[in-house]
């Protein structure tokens, strides 16, 4: 096949070339520039980001509270020690990435408001042809890669997404999604209700409750959440001793990493006994007469969905004192007043904020061709929850739920560079995933085994998503204690990668 990149766009002549290309400027697009740079320096590298900053779901997301859910001893990076409380704002984070794009000088590689529209591949010319859209002028511009690293998150920055249920149109009251929180919001003494109880839910309501009127959590079902102080006392000890930050940061995440692998197994081998604990943290915030078991007592396994983790149980806290209450039932329709519950309770509310979760996406809805042909990843098989089968030169950084997002980002920039390395001693210049023989009858099952991890946003979406298949490298696990030890000691001639 000739050039697709020219047949596509004869514009293309006038790209500006990188050897690699980062799509999103978030914790793991700076994770792969940090990666890269430190061990190729000679590559000449690029960050494309359609936001007007870096920093991805903490620039995008600005309702009050919004605060990290995992430890940053685990979600900041291995290689950049934290020295904050565990739990972070959105801030607190943007700070830590500041300081990250500073000391390593990876500021000066992002072009922001450009959003990849289209990405084609050519073989002849082993190149990807990216076309870019620029936010200020509409103008397109375009810019050819050899390698092209996808971290562009998991879902859609620009709207999340809410349910249309009956009479929507028919409330008087504003409807806000936290992902678009508009800045100028006023909720100070009104009644808002909370549609959901995720994480951000349950962040929500007890940031905004000293200030409505009150503020109710309505959730069709019940979630768990991991209530504790919002410290870490290895840390403060070692703090205390004066050690120096590289090795508190390195004993703390090891310490974390071992806690949760031992709630993980738990949550698989003894289910009932982690669930009457989380239940009966519940119940110690909440007190004897709460009804923990209508509201607190979810029906899934712990951690088949993300474990929310409230600090100092700020939500119980929230809700025991009066100004915040908990419903759980289903809404029959919107009223002009408020919801109108299927019990046959009304609920009215100024505002009604929709946490109800977000947009899958897949691969930042860009347009992709291999040599002219549409490529439609619900087609491929994933190698390794990294790389998909007859596409050359590309990866997906999908980090973990269960555990921090950027634990995987770090395994697979290591990976990357890895495999950089092998390609160097190969002399080769395309790597392509691609089914060995003895692959082809394999059975092709969904990206996240929904049995092990369901949240709806993964579930409504999963069709759309990549396949992993029954044996390696084409599983993806989702379980970092196992990518941990295997994706460093992966074979890379294993036929699976397959080199030109
Ligand atoms: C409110 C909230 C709280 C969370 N808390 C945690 C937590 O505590 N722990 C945890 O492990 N995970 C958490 N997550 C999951 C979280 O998204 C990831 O952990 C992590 O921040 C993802 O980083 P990322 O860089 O991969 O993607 P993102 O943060 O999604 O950033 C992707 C970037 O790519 C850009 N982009 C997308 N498409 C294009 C395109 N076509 N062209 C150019 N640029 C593009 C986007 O604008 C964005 O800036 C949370 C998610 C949310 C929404």
């Amino acid at each position: 096949m000739s050039d697709a990149a020219a047949i596509i766009n004869p514009q293309a002549d006038t790209a500006e070339h990188f050897d690699v290309l980062i799509v999103g400027a978030g914790i793991s697009g700076i994770d792969a520039a940090y990666h890269i740079q430190t061990q190729y320096p000679d590559r000449s590298i690029v960050l494309l980001e359609t936001q007007d900053s870096f920093g991805g779901t903490w620039h995008t997301h600005k309702y009050p509270g919004i605060r990290s859910d995992s430890d940053l001893f685990t979600f900041g990076y291995k290689w950049k020690p934290w020295t904050g409380a565990p739990i972070a704002t959105a801030g607190e984070i943007m700070g830590y990435l500041n300081e990250v794009l500073d000391e390593q000088d990876i500021r000066r590689h992002i072009r922001f408001k450009h959003q990849v529209k289209s990405a084609s591949w050519s073989s002849d010319e082993k190149l990807w042809t990216l076309e870019v859209t620029c936010k200020d002028t509409g103008e397109s511009r375009f810019f050819t890669c050899s390698f092209l690293w996808m971290c562009q998150g998991y879902y859609r920055h620009d709207q999340g997404y809410t349910p249309e249920w009956p009479g929507m149109e028919d409330y008087q009251g504003q409807i806000v999604h936290p992902q678009t929180w508009p800045e100028d919001l006023n909720y100070k003494g009104k009644n808002v209700l909370v549609i959901g109880s995720g994480a951000t839910a349950a962040t929500l309501v007890p940031a905004m409750a000293g200030d409505c009127g009150h503020i109710t959590m309505l959730q069709r079902s019940p979630t768990y959440f991991a209530p504790a102080p919002n410290r870490n006392d290895v840390a403060d000890m070692l703090r205390e001793l004066e050690v120096p930050d590289e090795w508190t940061h390195e004993i703390v995440r090891r310490k974390i990493l071992h806690d949760q692998q031992e709630v993980t197994r738990r949550s698989f081998e003894e289910p009932e006994a982690l669930k009457a604990e989380l239940i009966g943290a519940a119940r110690q915030y909440l007190g004897d007469d709460f009804d923990v078991e209508t509201h607190f007592t979810p029906k899934y396994r712990p951690w088949q969905q993300r474990l929310a983790f409230i600090p100092d149980g700020d939500l119980f806290q929230g809700i025991r004192s009066g100004k915040a209450s908990v419903v759980t039932d289903q809404i029959d329709r919107f009223t002009a007043k408020g919801v109108l519950l299927k019990s046959g309770k009304k609920i009215e509310a100024d505002i009604i904020v929709t946490a109800t979760g977000f947009n899958l996406c897949v691969l930042g809805d860009i347009d992709f061709t291999v040599d002219g042909e549409k490529v439609d990843f619900a087609d491929t098989v994933t190698y390794r929850g990294i790389m998909f089968t007859g596409v050359p030169n590309l990866v997906w950084v999908f980090g973990y739920f269960r555990a921090s997002w950027t634990l995987r980002a770090d395994l697979i920039s290591e990976f990357v560079c890895r495999m950089f390395k092998h390609m160097d001693k190969l002399g080769a210049q395309v790597v392509t995933p691609r089914l060995r023989t003895e692959d082809h009858n394999m059975p092709k099952l969904p990206w996240i085994d929904p049995d092990n991890f369901n949240p709806g946003y993964l579930t409504r979406s999963m069709h759309l998503m990549p396949k992993q298949g029954d044996r390696e490298p084409w599983i993806f696990t989702q379980d970092y204690w196992k990518e941990k030890d295997e994706f460093p000691a992966a074979d890379l001639e294993d036929g699976a990668l397959v080199y030109e």
